[in-house]
């Protein structure tokens, strides 16, 4: 396995891969690797024959009370995973490497699709993964990129993303990988404490409640969704949102119809902890 740590590296490492004839795949990540993240590289290898993962935290992406300096960094044992997972090359940049050290005079504004779930509460979240995507498919130049349905509203901007401005880059989308009683696997986990890690799965065990009433009938979930949040609320969660919208357009949907697709999908605080997970379903 090949760690390149500069641009110049990463991109003669892809170079030389595409003059073996060989099909590229990306997985962008954060680090702090998880069984999720894993299942993204397994997916890859399915759909390429070599596999190119990133490890980067992107400090766009984090608002200023946010937990950029906090955020799990464990480079040692996600290179051990990588390197098990049979990944071909490691991208390890850092912001000098990212970002350089000059004035910016470009950013990447994204409309509708910002503006409901994380992007409604996270200011500057979606422009700052944007941003990082678009370098880092500009640099990776990969031929296909993996992402996890667990943050389905990034999957769904990225899509739009990779449409309007001509990335010929094929996109996966890989299922939420969840611990046996359900909570969806996350870096973020690890500041769950005990207690709240046995409370943690609670905000799934809503999410699959909601999707099998819908199921069994109940188009118009509002009451329910409302009293999920406050059973949310009885357990300890601050509940952040809770709603059913279009997987398309990301607007949050009042009255269902048969026949069409849908995105469940919820964000709540337990303590310090923002969790979100997300269901999709067609009635
Ligand atoms: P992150 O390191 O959190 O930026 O995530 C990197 C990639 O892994 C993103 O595409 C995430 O959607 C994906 N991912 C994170 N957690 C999970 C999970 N539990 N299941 C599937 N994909 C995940």
């Amino acid at each position: 396995m090949e760690i390149a740590k500069s641009i110049q590296e990463i991109r003669a490492q892809v170079a030389a891969l595409k003059a073996e004839g060989k099909r590229v795949a990306f997985v962008p990540t954060m680090g702090a690797l998880h069984e999720g993240h894993l299942s993204l590289i397994k997916m890859a290898h399915k759909h390429a024959d070599a596999i190119v993962v990133s490890i980067y935290v992107n400090p766009e992406q984090f608002g200023p009370n946010e937990d950029f300096s906090t955020y799990p960094r464990t480079t040692e044992s996600d290179l051990a995973l990588c390197e098990k997972e049979d990944v071909a090359v490691v991208f390890l940049p850092d912001t000098e490497t990212m970002y350089g050290s000059g004035k910016k005079f470009f950013s990447i504004e994204i409309e509708e699709l910002n503006t409901y779930l994380d992007g409604g509460s996270r200011p500057g979240y979606f422009q700052g993964i944007a941003l990082v995507v678009n370098k880092l498919f500009n640099i990776v130049q990969p031929d296909v990129a993996v992402f996890g349905q667990k943050d389905y509203q990034q999957f769904r901007i990225i899509e739009q993303m990779v449409i309007e401005f001509n990335h010929d880059i094929e996109l996966l989308m890989a299922p939420i990988g969840r611990a046996e009683d359900g909570l969806a696997l996350s870096s973020r986990n690890v500041y769950l404490s005990e207690q709240e890690r046995v409370v943690a799965p609670s905000l799934y065990r809503a999410l699959s409640y909601v999707e099998q009433q819908i199921k069994n009938g109940v188009f118009q979930p509002h009451l329910l969704l409302k009293h999920q949040q406050d059973e949310l609320e009885a357990k300890g969660f601050k509940n952040d949102y809770l709603s059913v919208y279009s997987l398309d357009t990301l607007a949050p949907v009042q009255e269902l119809e048969k026949g069409q697709r849908y995105v469940l999908a919820g964000a709540a605080y337990l303590g310090k902890t923002r969790l979100i997970d997300n269901l999709i379903f067609e009635i």
